[in-house]
């Protein structure tokens, strides 16, 4: 048995993450870890050695096996599953002067700023995300470049260019002067039919998303007044999930009003982000649906925060982020309580890339377990992404997504804001 001390080795792993291919992918690896977080079980249980070929878990036992492999010492760690964040926005994070970057920056811009922060997202232990809305479907490339090794980052799963209506939340020329304005259509993600709906979906599909965004209803962060009205009507808002389907791809409903949560959640698209006005009935009918609520509280905070500041956001948004931000918390721990599915989603690029695992505790403090908001973030993902096959647990035959932390995360969740190893794929990215 070859053993190796890691820690001792950061250029080899700063090596690994420019060049794949190397041992990590072709030789088994064991992980020797002290504790593991069984995630179906929902306990810490002892020891476990971790078996890893290629980038499959192969069998987890108590006892050290034989044969040649290179040893990763964890035994003073607790192993998980990969995290996976189901709600972000990789190619910007949003500042005082983020409204200009339209103007500013190009897509190559974008795409700088998206390998970063997916950079920094996988030292946070986040294995997957699902990246709900970009520029220039600039994660669509940063997916494919990440799946080729020619960057580091999570698995991304990711819808371009999100879904609006005309002056809607994600019309992108929102607030320009008319001289600009234009008058964007299906492709800029702009419909106001059916019939667009359709073709808005199909060239999603054509530039090779995975999954379909769509703004449902007003929003805090877009240059127009109303945060909460329905944006789509009944038969707009079938028309892009049957299209959808057709396609393979779930739809993620961004949503604040009532009325425009409900017209979702009918529709049947597959979660709703935010969800801030969600009501008891709504709560039901998702129930019965089994649509996921993605929270983002990371996000309600942050806007809400920054509201008290004159100078943070334009005049138009600052009202709606102080009136929406703190209204989100409350709604969670309802919809919790109720029995609605949750899986986990942060906002990141509303809140800041990287911050992923600070999302846990808010969690926790609104009254989930913490092994409920870590499966939010493991199994419960898994299922809302369709990849319950291959992600969300630590089991043989699922792909090699292992982090590690230093505490029992059951008894501190603020450990997982401070991950310690992180193995995507079979290769490792951070001890
Ligand atoms: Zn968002």
């Amino acid at each position: 048995m070859r053993r190796a001390l890691l820690s001792g080795l950061s250029l080899a792993i700063a090596s690994l993450l420019h060049s794949p291919g190397t041992w990590a992918q072709n030789g088994a690896q064991v992980l020797h870890c002290g504790h593991m977080l069984d995630v179906v079980k929902g306990e810490v249980v002892g020891e476990r050695y971790i078996e890893v070929s290629g980038n499959t878990i192969t069998k987890i036992s108590r006892q050290a096996p034989a044969g040649d492999h290179l040893l990763v010492d964890l035994s003073q760690q607790y192993c998980l599953p990969g995290l996976m964040d189901m709600h972000v926005h990789l190619d910007s994070e949003i500042s005082p002067q983020a409204y200009l970057d339209r103007f500013r920056l190009g897509v190559a811009d974008f795409a700088y700023q998206a390998a970063d922060n997916a950079d920094k997202t996988l030292m946070a232990g986040f294995t997957s995300v699902r990246n709900l809305g970009d520029n220039g479907n600039v994660t669509i490339a940063l997916r494919n470049a990440i799946t080729r090794g020619l960057t580091a980052g999570p698995r991304v799963y990711t819808a371009g260019k999100a879904l609006a209506t005309t002056g809607g939340h994600g019309d992108p020329t929102n607030g320009f002067s008319p001289v600009l304005r234009g008058d964007p259509g299906p492709k800029d993600g702009v419909i106001n039919s059916p019939a667009d709906a359709r073709k808005a979906v199909r060239q999603r599909y054509k530039e090779g998303a995975d999954v379909i965004k769509i703004t449902a209803t007003g929003g805090v962060l877009s240059l127009a007044k109303n945060g909460q009205n329905a944006q789509f009507t009944h038969d707009e808002l079938s028309a892009v999930v049957d299209t959808a389907r057709d396609y393979g791809m779930r739809v993620a409903a961004h949503a604040h009003g009532t009325e425009g949560i409900l017209r979702a959640v009918q529709a049947g698209v597959a979660s709703i982000e935010h969800g801030t006005y969600m009501t008891p009935e709504i709560m039901d009918l998702m129930k019965e649906k089994g649509t996921f609520y993605v929270p983002t509280l990371a996000a309600g905070r942050f806007v809400a925060e920054k509201a008290k500041d004159e100078n943070f956001f334009p005049p138009v948004i600052r009202p709606k982020a102080a009136a929406i931000g703190p209204v989100i918390d409350n709604t969670f721990a309802k919809a919790w309580d109720y029995g609605v599915k949750v899986a986990y989603g942060t906002d990141s690029g509303v809140s800041a890339h990287g911050d992923n695992g600070k999302e846990f505790a808010f969690m926790v403090e609104n009254g989930m377990p913490a092994i409920e908001a870590i499966r939010s973030a493991t199994l419960m993902a898994a299922e809302l992404l369709g990849e319950e096959e291959r992600l969300g647990s630590l089991e043989a035959d699922k792909l090699a997504d292992i982090i590690a932390v230093q505490e029992n995360p059951l008894n501190n969740i603020r450990t997982l804001e401070a991950v310690a190893f992180v193995m995507k794929d079979g290769q490792i990215f951070k001890q």
